[in-house]
């Protein structure tokens, strides 16, 4: 613990409680990495507040103090935005995960950060509500770290990503004052905040309480299984579905080998020699769902399949989503060590840029197997390395980094839906010009100006603000027009 930490500690007793601050060096550890284990840092000191009031006096001493800190929901971000600060202090939320409130008249639920997202659709069930967003990590993954990450998820096709379905926050600032942005109606005037907020990695603010929209059950879901014996033959589905207007709720694809990983998990029975297989969900009212589902079948056919499974009960979906939803732990059976990519290209460029991707894997002797959200373009490639012989690591790092040049060489993204973190700030310079990052520095000022709110997230280099400023060839636009200064 750094002398600065070690002084707050008698005050942040006082707040949270002296058995919720944890400054054990072995217990420390727990909060070392997020999902994201190659980046590990042991926080100098782990809060666990059960108030908003708890999390914004927190905050308030660390900025007088000017001590780092940096909110953990659950831990399972893939892009090291939870990772903790050596000088700094850790607010887990943990402890805040209540579902406050349901509301099935305006179709809205008030929860707290840390309640996990499969819960809010659990607690509207009953009201014959759901919560749309569902990460594959949905069962453990928190709604305050969905805020954070902008998460998205299979259903994110038809129903979108987080930051539809979020209508108000509350929020603690990096100064330690509680506020509100948005009223819960969803509708914005003035700037869009709310929006600004929501996949902001924790830089902006500490999320306390959050207004979700619900929906309504689907009257009907059908999930369609084709196997195909390549994933051109599946991308080509995945085109002609969108193209015939259909927008299912959810396209999944899964490459041999990550069908390989999954079938030694789950034993999910998925076609045997499948090349590639397409998970295809429909979902809204019985006559509108049956209609497609005719069509998806043919499309389906028509592209190559050599089997389509149909399952339009809940055991049998779930028995096909097995699969899909096990498979980044799943690659764990196959290989001991793995790199979850996450980027996006444009849906028509999923064969063109999965093709260089078996390049670059044979190219290399690095095996990479594919499971991604088809529909939206958002690969998920799963860079397999084996830790103990020399060399592997760097040379699966050097495929992964290959990868998302890939993807925005087709004209796509460093990220769909993991976020930046501490991972992907050193490709940020790939996909954006140093303007462009000082403008969302400047939006990162207006509201943590002291820099201390999970600070070396997302931007590559430090500049402007608390940060130590590099050599500028000129002063940007708005600081020389007075509107923003640079510390
Ligand atoms: C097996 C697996 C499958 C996954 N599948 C998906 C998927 O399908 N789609 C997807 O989008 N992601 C997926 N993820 C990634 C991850 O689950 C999401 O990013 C998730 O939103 C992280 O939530 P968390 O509670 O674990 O957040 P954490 O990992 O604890 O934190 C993530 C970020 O949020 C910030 N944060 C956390 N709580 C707050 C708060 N209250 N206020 C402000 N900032 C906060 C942290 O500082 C950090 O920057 C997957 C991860 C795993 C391990």
């Amino acid at each position: 613990m750094t002398t600065s930490t070690e002084a707050l500690v008698p005050r942040l007793r006082e707040i949270c409680g002296a058995g919720n601050v944890i400054t054990d060096p072995l217990e420390l550890r727990t909060y070392e990495c997020d999902g994201l284990t190659s980046h590990r840092s042991v926080p100098a000191l782990v809060v666990l507040p059960a108030a908003a009031a708890e999390v914004a006096s927190v905050v308030a001493v660390c900025a007088a103090a000017g001590v780092p800190f940096v909110a953990r929901g659950s831990g399972t971000g893939l892009s090291g935005g939870a990772l903790p600060r050596e000088d700094g202090v850790l607010i887990v939320m943990s402890r805040m995960r209540s579902v406050l409130e349901i509301d099935p008249v305006s179709r809205r639920a008030v929860v707290e950060p840390g309640v996990t997202n499969l819960s809010v659709s659990k607690a509207a069930a009953p009201f014959g509500l759901f919560y749309a967003p569902d990460p594959s990590s949905q069962v453990v993954c928190s709604v305050g770290g969905n805020v954070a990450e902008n998460s998205g998820g299979a259903h994110c096709l038809k129903h979108g990503f987080t930051v539809h379905h979020v209508t108000g926050l509350e929020i603690v600032t990096p100064a330690g004052e509680l506020t509100w942005l948005g009223d819960g109606t969803g509708v914005c005037s003035g700037y869009d905040l709310l929006g600004a907020f929501t996949g902001s990695e924790g830089t902006l603010g500490i999320v306390t309480k959050i207004v979700v929209k619900l929906m309504p059950l689907p009257e009907v879901v059908h999930t369609l299984l084709a196997a195909y014996a390549t994933t051109a033959e599946g991308g080509r589905a995945v085109s002609d579905i969108i193209a015939a207007g259909i927008v299912p709720a959810a396209i999944e694809m899964m490459d041999a080998l990550s069908i390989e990983a999954a079938e030694a998990a789950v034993h999910c029975n998925y076609p045997a020699g499948a090349g590639a297989v397409l998970i295809v969900e429909l979902d809204g009212p019985a006559s509108e769902v049956e209609a497609e589902l005719a069509t998806v079948r043919s499309l389906c056919e028509k592209a190559g399949a050599t089997e389509i499974r149909a399952a339009d009960d809940p055991a049998q979906r779930a028995v096909i989503w097995a699969g899909r939803k096990s498979a980044f732990a799943a690659v764990g059976r196959i290989s001991p060590s793995f790199i979850v990519q996450d980027g996006v290209v444009p849906r028509t460029s999923l064969g063109a840029v999965l093709a260089r991707i078996a390049s670059l894997s044979s190219e290399a002797g690095i095996r990479v197997a594919n499971v991604f959200h088809a529909g939206d373009g958002n690969l998920h490639p799963l860079v397999l390395y084996d830790d103990s012989v020399p060399g592997q690591e760097a040379a699966a790092e050097e495929v992964s980094g290959q990868i998302l040049d890939a993807c925005l060489e087709a004209g796509g993204s460093i990220t769909g839906e993991h976020g930046v973190g501490v991972d992907k700030s050193r490709y940020m310079p790939k996909m954006f010009t140093s303007a462009d990052l000082d403008t969302m520095q400047l939006v990162r000022c207006a509201f943590d100006p002291a820099n201390l709110c999970n600070p070396g997230k997302i931007f590559p280099t430090p500049r402007m603000c608390g940060e130590v400023p590099g050599h500028r060839r000129a002063p940007h636009p708005a600081v020389a027009a007075g509107q923003a200064e640079i510390f």
